[in-house]
């Protein structure tokens, strides 16, 4: 018997195609997604609403494969971290966040999941533990879409906000994401709001103008890390394929064909590469010909790499060096920034104990 399909990468289209061939409906297949997605259910025999004569055939060709939980790091109100096995003993990791507690003590509903989208990362950029060992695999749809399944499963909250900030570049794997973002971004499936489902990459350009002209548009995030060439190729070796003012040009594109909504720029500092004062003049012009937002990130240490985090001082007057251009900027800045906080770094101890047993 062949192989059941994993249910969390089928859309409502394929889906009901499915049933119509076997003489039924969509009605069938909005019964299906009504209990995978507002009921969340880990089984399909769970499924409630269908006939004995619809329910056999589901059965036989589809199936929920949840991903294992390895391990959660955190707790209740706090960001969380989780480690998943999926199906061939690979590891990839997701993060639930809240929202922050306001100076008032209020906290918004908000509840942001950072999704990963490959195994590894063929990318290499300098700074980052998810390319240390290059890339291993895509993820399916449905192993992307497992990870939003398993943290509402586990944490019971309601999913606001989705990030593709995890391990991987999810334009890299464009066909899956593709169809990931219609089953969280569709009414049917998870219903996110499609501005706050962000897509965040190293710089692809062609594909960015891919993700643009997409139906449903989301939201966009630029990991870029350095304002002219010199700097950002001893960073991040994607600039040397896409340069600057190509990527930029991809932006412009983006943003025209997307309501003129604003792209978030990423900028991770590290201590004497990409934190000069020249380099946060730069940016801020750049953000602004993009009428883009700037998210300073201090540089979290990964192990095995040996770059630093620049002071809180210096920190601070990067990220005032912008606002004070008239850009708008953000920057946290968070204790405890060297336990496993930057994305991957789950996952490389869980292999490192892995090959330690075998
Ligand atoms: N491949 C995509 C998405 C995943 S990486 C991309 O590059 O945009 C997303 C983000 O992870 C990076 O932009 C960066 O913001 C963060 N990140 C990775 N390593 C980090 C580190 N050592 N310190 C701080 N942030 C890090
Ligand atoms: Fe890959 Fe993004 Fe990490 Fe670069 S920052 S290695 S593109 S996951």
């Amino acid at each position: 018997m062949s192989e059941k399909i994993n249910i969390l990468g089928t859309t409502r289209a394929e889906l009901t195609e499915f049933f119509e061939a076997q003489g039924g409906s969509q009605f069938h297949a909005a019964a299906v997604m009504d209990c995978l997605y507002k009921k969340n259910i880990q089984n399909l025999s769970d499924v409630e609403g269908l006939s004995e004569k619809r329910m056999a055939p589901l059965l036989e060709n589809f199936q929920i494969s949840p991903l294992t939980v390895v391990k959660v790091q955190g707790s209740e109100d706090t960001t969380r971290k989780y480690l998943f096995q999926l199906h061939d003993g690979r590891y990839v990791e997701s993060v639930l966040i809240p929202a922050s507690v306001a100076p008032d003590g209020s906290r918004s509903e908000r509840m942001t999941v950072c999704v990963s989208s490959q195994v590894g990362c063929a990318y290499g950029c300098m700074f980052c533990a998810s390319g240390l060992d290059g890339l291993t695999r895509n993820l399916s749809s449905a192993e992307i879409i497992g990870q939003l399944s398993a943290i509402k499963e586990h944490s019971g909250k309601n999913i606001t906000n989705v990030v593709f900030m995890g391990m991987g570049e999810p334009l890299a794997n464009f066909k899956n994401l593709n169809k990931a973002l219609d089953i969280i971004i569709g009414q049917w499936g998870l219903a996110i709001a499609p501005r706050q489902v962000t897509v965040s990459t190293s710089g692809l350009a062609p594909m960015i103008k891919k993700l643009a002209d997409r139906e449903e548009q989301v939201s966009l995030a630029i990991s870029l890390h350095g304002a002219d060439n010199a700097t950002r190729n001893k960073i991040m070796p994607v600039n040397s394929k896409w340069q600057i003012d190509e990527l930029f040009e991809a932006l412009q594109y983006f943003k025209e064909n997307n309501h003129n909504q604003r792209i978030t720029l990423e900028y991770i500092l590290i201590k004497g590469v990409n934190d000069s004062i020249e380099q946060a003049e730069m940016l801020a012009e750049r953000a602004k010909n993009l009428g883009g937002f700037v998210n300073v990130i201090p540089y979290n240490t990964v192990e095995g790499l040996e770059w630093e985090r620049p002071s809180d001082e210096h920190c601070y007057t990067f990220r005032d060096t912008i606002k004070n251009l008239g850009v708008m900027t953000t920057m946290r800045i968070e204790k405890g920034h060297d336990i496993d906080a930057a994305c991957g770094q789950l996952r490389l101890k869980e292999m490192k104990k892995d090959a330690e047993t075998v």
